[in-house]
């Protein structure tokens, strides 16, 4: 393995999480128990919705959400081009088709509203935003749309817990009809493989409720605590249920995620400062709102953004591209898709820079320096 200087994300972990862990495995119930109960209580207090459902993966809950919306062979899922494929994967996974669209500018790489506007036709079964790197979409214009033509939003909010949308307190997930979080190790709140459904629509909780454990009636949790003892299945449903182990760690990572956002927080604006100094930008800068998940910089161009990837690789500072543009990868083939210019304009000249509690200002000082001179600034 790389021994990087400074790593892209790193887990921000003490004694807690392991206590957390030790006490399940003492428990002796590992599967879906108390844990997983409290942890889908916490989340749904949190975000002030009514149903927090924990499942295995971020991937998972869009592949649930997607389906409980009504999302069906043969229907369009308008989404953004600049995404993780997860959210495109499980459209095609349900016989639909991804229809992409651009991001709204270099500064917010957001689903455009004036492209979702265009490409919503008659065969259209959901919009998907994602809130990039963990600064809300444009929600506002998003919301108008939905409610003009009555098709339902999902959020992939995997960037963003602990986000909110602009001035509101209503935290990201929690604005359209379903919202999909990613517990993925380098994600804001990590426990390896996890996920979580929010939603304030009983149908949508009850569908995802199924869905996640086989389209069975009662859990052997409930059995086990004899509040059950036999079961139907109603419906085809998978097993894409969280463990209690991974609930114990994630309990442990929601409580301190408010601190670990505020110090990502402190260290964009150092990132900013540093950036704009050498004619860079800061993706989102100045959004207190953000749950900061990713540092992203646009260089002036793409030649000074491969200039930087290579010096920063020479000073073994690791970095990223969130993300290739989801339309040109093989797999979709010919895609359905609008015009996509901001999206390649900003794919060539993004660069994802380190960002986690843990590090330091004077790393992101280092990261700046390096981008500057090539010379690693290290001290
Ligand atoms: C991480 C992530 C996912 C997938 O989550 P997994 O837990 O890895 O399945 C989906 N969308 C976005 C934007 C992500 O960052």
């Amino acid at each position: 393995m790389t021994e990087w200087v400074i790593p892209l994300s790193d887990l921000w972990f003490d004694a807690e999480e392991t206590a957390a862990a030790v006490a399940v495995l003492e428990r002796r119930w590992l599967s879906s128990g108390p844990e997983l109960a409290a942890l889908e209580d916490e989340f749904a207090a949190a975000c002030g919705v009514a149903h927090a459902i924990a499942v295995a993966n971020g991937t998972a809950a869009l592949h649930l959400a997607l389906l409980a919306v009504g999302v069906s062979a043969g229907t369009e899922v308008v989404q953004p081009a600049l995404n993780f494929v997860a959210a495109a994967n499980m459209t095609q996974r349900l016989g639909a088709i991804p229809h992409f669209v651009d991001v709204a500018s270099l500064d917010d790489p957001t689903l455009d509203p004036d492209g979702v506007v265009r490409a919503i036709n008659d065969d259209t079964s959901a919009i998907v935003v994602m809130h990039y790197g963990g600064l809300a979409g444009r929600m506002e214009e998003l919301l108008d749309v939905a409610a003009r033509t009555g098709v339902p939003i999902v959020e992939d909010a995997c960037h963003a817990v602990g986000g909110r949308y602009r001035r509101s307190t209503r935290p990201v997930g929690a604005l359209g009809d379903v919202g999909c979080y990613s517990f993925f190790s380098n994600k804001n709140l990590a426990c390896g493989e996890g996920g979580m459904v929010t939603t304030d629509r009983e149908d949508i909780a009850e569908k995802v409720r199924s869905l996640r454990s086989h389209g069975m009636t009662s859990l052997s949790w409930d059995r086990f605590r004899g509040h059950a003892s036999s079961y139907d299945v109603t419906e085809h449903g998978f097993n894409y249920r969280l463990d209690d182990l991974r609930a114990a760690i994630a309990r442990v990572q929601l409580a301190k995620l408010a601190a670990g956002n505020d110090r990502r927080r402190a260290l964009a604006a150092e990132y900013e400062v540093g950036l704009r100094r050498i004619g860079w930008q800061l993706v989102n800068a100045g959004a207190e709102e953000s749950s900061w998940h990713l540092a992203v910089a646009v260089a002036p161009d793409r030649a000074r953004r491969d200039q930087a990837r290579d010096r920063l690789l020479s000073a073994r500072i690791q970095t990223s591209l969130h993300y290739p543009c989801v339309a040109d990868f093989e797999v979709f083939g010919s895609p359905l898709a609008g015009d996509l210019r901001t999206t390649r304009t900003f794919v060539d000249r993004a660069i994802t820079l380190p960002m986690f509690p843990a590090l330091t200002a004077s790393e992101v000082r280092s990261v700046v320096a390096t981008i500057e001179s090539g010379g690693t600034g290290l001290v």
